[in-house]
């Protein structure tokens, strides 16, 4: 089999989702936005899909790199993409990520089965956590610890078993606050009892001294982990940070570097979990080798971000991996309202707070493709 073709189609839908100007997102009025389908192309009939890409990027690089070439040579082929790197720098390991989706979820299709059980199966489903997204000054949102409280409450009638909080960031005027943080975290704890996990994922320039003292606060609240409340380049300040708090430190999760950066995250002793995401170090192909360096030191590690591409990886895992982050929420959105470009949620959750691994063949969307064709922006390359 060989690859005969990169396509892109780019089409319109409809969010409520906006962001701020330091890029967070938030519940806002409805606009229209694009979405992109990368499509790998064989000479013998199946193709791979996967979401997200970057048109210019795949007709630039991939086109070159991956047509002619046999789509079962993943490792072969994200090797390369990763030596284009050094060259064309806005060749990140997210666009990275979604040409070795695009491949493995080829793969599933063409041994009809789900990409985590061609990777080793290990569960057909994994607990979520309600993932909420970052604080804001809407009343009835996520304006106050009250709110977050209430939202809280909310997630567990709703079947969440788990809960991390998202708190309040720049632009708003008063943010960042520590004090704040803790106190929002505090009043989850209240409203949620102490038999639900919690977690803290705060602003993320936060001096090691404020970090270190939430930290305490949150081991005070029995808080389940705490992630990134620094800049996440300066390893050595994670390092002091996890030797001081005996509360889990999650990390690197935007770190650049791959697994090799997540290896002397190890080796420095800055973090307690590992962790990484399709999207952080360039797709399914690397996000198993971090799984696999995670397993070598006997440590757990959380996968960061939702999806196909994560989900299939958390089937895979044979170390915790506990949870699926399942988000990012917030009362004035419905998260489990159905994407208009697929036919079924991807990631639904039942009553006892599970998500099911997809399977259907390859990464498991059910896509839509009168929709894409119907509200595409521009003709198929
Ligand atoms: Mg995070």
């Amino acid at each position: 089999m060989k690859i005969v073709d990169i396509k892109t189609r780019t089409f319109k839908y409809k969010t409520n989702h906006v962001r701020d100007s330091e890029g967070h997102g938030h519940p806002g009025p409805e606009h229209d936005a694009t979405q992109t389908l990368l499509t790998i192309v064989t000479d013998e009939g199946p193709a791979g899909y996967a979401f997200g890409v970057n048109p210019a990027i795949a007709e630039q690089i991939f086109k070159p790199a991956l047509v002619g070439e046999d789509p079962f040579y993943r490792e072969k082929l994200w090797q390369r993409l990763k030596h284009w790197q050094r060259i064309h720098r806005n060749l990140t390991d997210n666009v990275i990520g979604v040409a070795d989706m695009a491949l493995w979820d080829l793969a599933g299709r063409c041994f009809d089965q789900p990409v985590y059980k061609l990777l080793g199966g290990y569960r057909d489903k994994v607990l979520a956590y309600a993932s909420t997204m970052c604080g804001d000054e809407e009343p009835g949102g996520l304006s106050s610890p009250d709110d977050y409280a209430r939202f809280a409450e909310w997630c567990i009638q709703r079947g969440y078993k788990a809960i991390k909080l998202h708190t309040w960031m720049p632009p708003i005027a008063w943010a960042p606050d520590p004090k704040m943080d803790v106190k929002a975290c505090a009043a989850v704890r209240e409203a949620v009892g102490d038999d639900i996990p919690l977690m803290l994922d705060c602003y993320h320039y936060y001096s090691r001294e404020q970090a270190l003292y939430i930290g305490r606060e949150l081991e005070k609240l029995n808080y389940y982990w705490f992630e990134e409340p620094m800049d996440e380049h300066s390893t050595s300040s994670y390092a002091w940070l996890a030797e001081q708090l005996d509360i889990p430190v999650v990390g690197p999760e935007t770190a650049e570097g791959k697994m090799y950066t997540r290896a002397e995250w190890i080796l420095r002793g800055a973090a307690d979990i590992l962790r990484g995401g399709v999207g952080d170090v360039g797709g399914i192909t690397p996000l198993m080798k971090t799984v696999h360096l995670a397993e070598s030191f006997g440590m757990a590690m959380e996968v960061h971000g939702g999806g196909g591409g994560n989900l299939q990886v958390l089937g895979a895992m044979g170390i915790p991996g506990e949870f699926y982050e399942r988000g990012l929420l917030h009362p004035f959105i419905d998260y489990d309202e159905v994407e208009p470009w697929l036919h079924s949620k991807i990631d639904a959750m039942d009553d006892e707070g599970y998500v099911h691994l997809p399977q259907g063949p390859g990464l498991g969307y059910d896509i839509n493709f009168d929709y894409i064709e119907e509200n595409s922006v521009e003709t198929g390359k």
